[in-house]
């Protein structure tokens, strides 16, 4: 009764004096998911498509996901464009200067596999999974933004799914 006293706010607001319940894992995890900062690594023609899929027409802050310019302030790497081998070193380093827990979407052919650069190039990482841990693939040569905001709510399934501390096993 203290208590309603005090806050007497918050007491009102609970339609016919519910209760809700759930697990600090479960709040934990709703709110990292919800909450995706991204570190922008577009390198070729697929991170096109993820400025479209952050402009006005499919507005990926809706979903949370807000872009930032250093590994320091991210989440998730969201790697878009051909990853040459000059390259690679440098997305492992990003990636290691981001805090755990942390995530990778390969949106690309190019991400995946080396895409149409599989063959016959010297240049071209045949796959970001050789330098990094990803955590959701999105294929295409580009992927849509549609597939791109379907590959984000994938990766924000997985995280609810997931136990406390899963992510120090990677
Ligand atoms: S997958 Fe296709 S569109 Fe994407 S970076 Fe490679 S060549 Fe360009």
């Amino acid at each position: 009764m203290g208590l309603i006293k005090k806050f007497p706010v918050y007491a009102e607001k609970i339609p016919g004096g519910g209760i809700a319940t759930t697990t600090l894992e479960k709040v934990l995890h709703y709110s990292q998911a919800c909450s995706l900062w991204y570190l922008l690594f577009g390198t070729a023609c697929c991170a096109i498509e993820l400025m479209c899929t952050g402009a006005s027409r499919y507005d990926f802050d809706r979903l949370g996901m807000i872009f930032r310019a250093t590994p320091r302030q991210s989440d998730l790497i969201l790697c878009a464009g051909t990853i040459t081998k000059k390259m690679g070193p440098r997305l492992r380093r990003l990636y290691d200067q981001m805090a755990e827990p942390r995530y990778v979407i390969a949106m690309g052919g190019c991400t995946i596999n080396g895409g149409p650069f599989y063959y016959d190039s010297y240049a071209v990482e045949k796959g970001i999974d050789h330098i990094v841990p990803v955590d959701v693939y999105i294929p295409g040569c580009p992927p849509r933004p549609e597939s791109l905001l379907e590959g984000c709510l994938t990766l924000q399934e997985k995280i609810k799914r997931q136990k406390l501390l899963d992510w120090q096993e990677k």
